[in-house]
Parts: C-alpha cells; sequence; structure tokens
C-alpha cells in the first residue's frame, strides 16, 4: 500500500525561523525541503531567464508575480524526490498563490495537511535577519549570535565562507516585514478557516520550536 503524501506549510515573517525549522524537519521526517526563495537564489546564481525576471522584484524585497512563483513552485513539487510531499517553507506567500496550490493539490485528490504558523515579535525579525549568514554552498543558515557556525564564518558542513544576503539590509528588511503584513498575513486565517492552522510561538531557543513543531506534526506521519 502506498501512503498518501504529506504536505506541510511554514508560515511567519521573514526571518521568523522557516528555513531554520525545515532543515531539520527535513532530517527527521524524510520529506524535502521546499523552499521558493532558495529556488529563486538558485536561478540568479545561474542567471537563468526566471533568475533575471526575480532579479528586481528580490532587490526591493517586494513579491516576484504570483504567475511566475506558481508555476516555479508547481513544477519543483512534481518531481520525484516529492512524492511523498514537502515542507513549504515562504510559499505559498498570497491568497493567489495559496489557492493555486490548493487546486493543483485538489487534482490529485490530495489537499495540505498542516500550516504551521510561527509566531515572533517584530523587534526579534529585525535582529534576527541582520544577524543571519548563509553558506553559499548547501545554503546552510546560521546567525552571528543566536546560531553561529563553529569555525569563524565558515560552513559546519563544507567549510565554506559564510554571506550575509543582499536582501538582508535593514533597509530591504523593512519593506519585507510591510509586504509580509499586507499580503501573506491574510494566510493565517485563509488556512485556520480550512482547519489546518497551528500557530507557535516562535520566540524561543531553536530546539525548543523545534519540539513544539514536532508536536504540532504527529500524527501526519506513521
Ligand atoms: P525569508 O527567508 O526572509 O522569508 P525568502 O528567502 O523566502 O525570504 O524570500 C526572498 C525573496 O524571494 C522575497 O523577498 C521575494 O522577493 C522572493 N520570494 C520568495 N518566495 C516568494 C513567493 N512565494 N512569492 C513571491 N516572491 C517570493
Ligand atoms: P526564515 O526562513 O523564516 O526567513 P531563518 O530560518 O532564515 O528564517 O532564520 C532567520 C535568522 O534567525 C537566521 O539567522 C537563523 O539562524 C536565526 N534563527 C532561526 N530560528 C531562531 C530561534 N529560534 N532563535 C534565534 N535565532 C533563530
Amino acid at each position: 500500500m502506498t501512503t498518501k503524501p504529506v504536505y506541510i506549510v511554514l508560515l511567519g515573517p521573514p526571518g521568523s525561523g522557516k528555513g531554520t525549522q525545515a532543515d531539520i524537519l527535513q532530517e527527521r521526517l524524510g520529506l524535502p525541503h521546499v523552499a521558493s526563495g532558495d529556488l529563486f537564489r538558485y536561478n540568479l546564481k545561474n542567471k537563468t531567464p526566471l533568475g533575471l525576471k526575480a532579479k528586481s522584484y528580490m532587490d526591493r524585497g517586494d513579491l516576484v508575480p504570483d504567475d511566475i512563483t506558481i508555476a516555479m513552485v508547481l513544477d519543483r513539487l512534481a518531481r520525484p524526490d516529492c512524492a511523498r510531499g514537502a515542507i513549504l517553507d515562504g510559499f505559498p506567500r498570497t491568497i493567489a498563490q495559496a489557492e493555486a496550490l490548493d487546486a493543483a493539490l485538489a487534482d490529485k485528490g490530495l489537499a495540505i495537511d498542516r500550516a504551521v504558523n510561527f509566531v515572533v515579535p517584530d523587534a526579534v525579525i529585525v535582529e534576527r535577519i541582520t544577524g543571519r549568514r548563509i553558506c553559499p554552498v548547501c545554503g546552510a543558515t546560521y546567525h552571528v549570535t543566536f546560531n553561529p557556525p563553529k569555525d569563524d564564518n565558515r560552513c559546519d558542513r563544507d567549510g565554506a565562507e559564510l554571506y550575509q544576503r543582499d536582501d538582508d539590509k535593514p533597509e530591504t528588511v523593512r519593506n519585507r516585514l510591510k509586504v509580509y503584513r499586507e499580503l501573506t498575513a491574510p494566510l493565517v486565517d485563509y488556512y485556520r478557516a480550512k482547519a489546518v492552522l497551528v500557530e507557535i510561538d516562535g520566540n524561543r531557543p531553536i530546539e525548543a520550536v523545534t519540539e513544539a513543531l514536532l508536536q504540532a506534526l504527529q500524527g501526519l506521519l506513521a
């Protein structure tokens, strides 16, 4: 018997810990971490037509248009490694994206199983984002104070020198938070109405958030 694929959506403002937790969940649950931001950055780095289209929006901290974003993520979800489902991080970010995702899943008799909203105050968000550092090789996320690498500014996994994302500068972060409030926050009510929403206090140490998250997902995976 094949088991039904499981889809978990991680919601929350930029910097709320979605990527950090998705990485841990990927290991624990064996489901792929599908991050729209990572897909865009991969395309940007490789100068693909998609990356070039997305660049100006990302530089400003605006959302990339829905049609481009939806096509990119649905294409990713159709790949063989997503046959058992996926952990979605950073997508959907608008009601139109959520509806397109629901429609694509419904076509296969599937649906989102859980949407987890990480609640973190704005002041903490800014501190987290400005201290965020990324590995250019494997995409691992660190924080200069809250989650530093073992070796000064080098990735624990592969030793590559960490970098700061261009859009993690304070001016862009302010716009990203505004965009979040206007376009993405309404998704909390969208998923609440579908009775799949779980809210988690994300303003705690990484391990405590993981524990709450695993509890919220209990029963989803055999
Ligand atoms: P964060 O980790 O801070 O939440 P992401 O890495 O998810 O940020 O996204 C970085 C940028 O990529 C966004 O500011 C936006 O320009 C673009 N992006 C990512 N996901 C989406 C999406 N679902 N819809 C539109 N744009 C997106
Ligand atoms: P998102 O994917 O939601 O944008 P990230 O997972 O990239 O968020 O986290 C943003 C920054 O905050 C990163 O530098 C990360 O190391 C750090 N961080 C993540 N979770 C926590 C936490 N629970 N406590 C303190 N810092 C955290």
